[in-house]
């Protein structure tokens, strides 16, 4: 999946202390590919890459600590940029009736979305609605809509056999003047593929109705050939929206991607169930989080730029890539995890470490960090920078004024021996991932 995909890619990104150019162009190759198997369109996937590779190299992120974590975030707000903002859901301010239409191929959920849509404008926003379904192609289509209307209590326009899509358009319409509605939804006929005829029907309806809202219907397990028809629709329909169904489903995430930038139009809603209050409100933020599916990396890069100090960061960076880890450098690094939360909340954010989440919880892991940082603080400057003059008798002066013990203290000199030892024999895996990996 693009999840499991990019979260491939961006492992190998994480944890990596200097990144090149073409580390990161092979990245973003990786990116195209697995935006592509996610069924987004080529020519979106080819841009968005292009955009997003052009601000990773251009942000300095090669020589940031964290640069996978940062290209995260990078393609993370991309993402979200290219799904487009919170959705206004429907624009109904209008003298009533308010007229929605609906349009999309068949079977991709335009009568239940109807219904869904009518309950919750029925419901939650107290409004008149009447449904009218124009599918005379297949048997029993308005019937249906008609059977979702009682099931819902929401009114449905009285079938006429034998008229036609344009006329029982023009009847929902007055009827939906004369008694007061304040919304009429339009169910229309579907086909299984794009056709003219289809097209001129429904050209024929909206110019009969103009509709406040035009949402195209498109299942989201559609794959790359949404996007066709998503052109398709929009070229022959002024589209105010989309609505993508199934996303209960195993969508890959990429029909939303390609649906926004085909379009040009928001997604409003998302359907996630057949049931009929199974619709919500489509959050881009969310989706992108889905596709990217790596745990909560991105609030964590997030509080990571909040909390490192560039220069900090820098030197720190200088300092690993030599092989350099003293006292001090530990010292920041514990300092860092704090501000970042404690370990409790650093494990939870970090992909596969879920699990130790609990167990630093409840081992006192934050407790040990302040500690840690108490017995270095009792160092004098020169046994921070040379740890190795620790003998017996500075050990003692050192757990007195920390008020810990010695066994402690060899704890921490424990600790820091492994891990200037780690940072000497891997120089590039710097960063917090790295102290994670070694105090988990
Ligand atoms: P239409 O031909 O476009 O009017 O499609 P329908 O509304 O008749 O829906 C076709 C099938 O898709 C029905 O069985 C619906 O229950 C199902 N369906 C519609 N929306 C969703 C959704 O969001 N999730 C799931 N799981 N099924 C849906
Ligand atoms: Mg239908």
């Amino acid at each position: 999946s693009l999840s499991d995909r990019l979260g491939g890619v961006f492992d190998r990104l994480r944890g990596r202390g200097a990144l090149t150019e073409a580390d990161v162009r092979t990245a973003m190759r990786e990116v195209r590919v697995a935006l592509l198997e996610a069924d987004v369109a080529l020519p979106v996937a080819r841009s968005f890459v292009d955009k997003v590779t052009e601000q990773a190299v251009g942000q300095n992120v090669l020589r940031s600590v964290t640069p996978g974590q940062q290209v995260v975030k990078i393609v993370n707000d991309a993402l979200v940029e290219m799904l487009g903002a919170d959705a206004s859901e429907l624009e109904l301010s209008v003298t009533p009736p308010a007229v929605v239409m609906m349009v999309g191929l068949q079977g991709s959920g335009k009568t239940t979305t109807t219904a869904k849509i009518a309950k919750r404008l029925s419901g939650r926003d107290r409004k008149k609605v009447l449904m009218a379904s124009l599918d005379v192609n297949r048997p029993n289509a308005q019937e249906q809509l008609a059977t979702l209307g009682t099931q819902i209590e929401v009114a449905t326009l009285p079938i006429v056999p034998g008229q036609q899509p344009v006329d029982i358009a023009r009847r929902a319409l007055q009827a939906a003047k004369l008694q007061g509605y304040d919304v009429l939804m339009l169910d229309t006929a579907g086909r299984l593929h794009v056709d003219q005829a289809l097209m001129d029907e429904m050209k024929a309806v909206a110019d009969i109705a103009v509709p406040q809202e035009i949402l195209l219907v498109v299942d989201s397990l559609t794959g790359q050939d949404a996007v066709n028809v998503a052109q398709n629709f929009s070229e022959q329909v002024p589209l105010t929206g989309v609505v993508l169904t199934r996303m209960d489903g195993d969508a890959r995430g990429g029909a939303a991607l390609s649906m926004r930038a085909v379009t040009g139009k928001p997604i409003k809603f998302a359907g996630t169930g057949e049931k009929l209050d199974a619709l919500e409100a489509f959050h881009p933020s969310r989706v992108a989080g889905r596709i990217l599916g790596m745990g909560d990396v991105v609030s964590l890069v997030e509080r990571a730029a909040e909390s490192i100090q560039a220069e900090d960061a820098e030197r720190m960076t200088a300092r690993l890539a030599k092989g350099q880890f003293d006292m001090n450098d530990l010292r920041g690094q514990l300092q860092q995890m704090r501000r970042m939360g404690g370990l409790g909340a650093l494990a939870g954010m970090m992909p596969g470490m879920k699990k130790a989440q609990g167990a630093l919880a409840t081992a006192g892991g934050d407790k040990m960090l302040i500690h840690m940082e108490a017995m270095i603080g009792s160092m004098t400057l020169k046994e921070r920078a040379k740890p190795e003059l620790i003998n017996a008798k500075r050990k003692i002066r050192i757990a007195k004024g920390s008020g810990t013990t010695v066994q402690e203290v060899n704890k921490v000199l424990k600790m820091h021996q492994e891990m200037s030892t780690a940072m000497k024999k891997i120089k590039k895996m710097g960063g917090l991932k790295g102290m994670m990996a070694m105090l988990g």
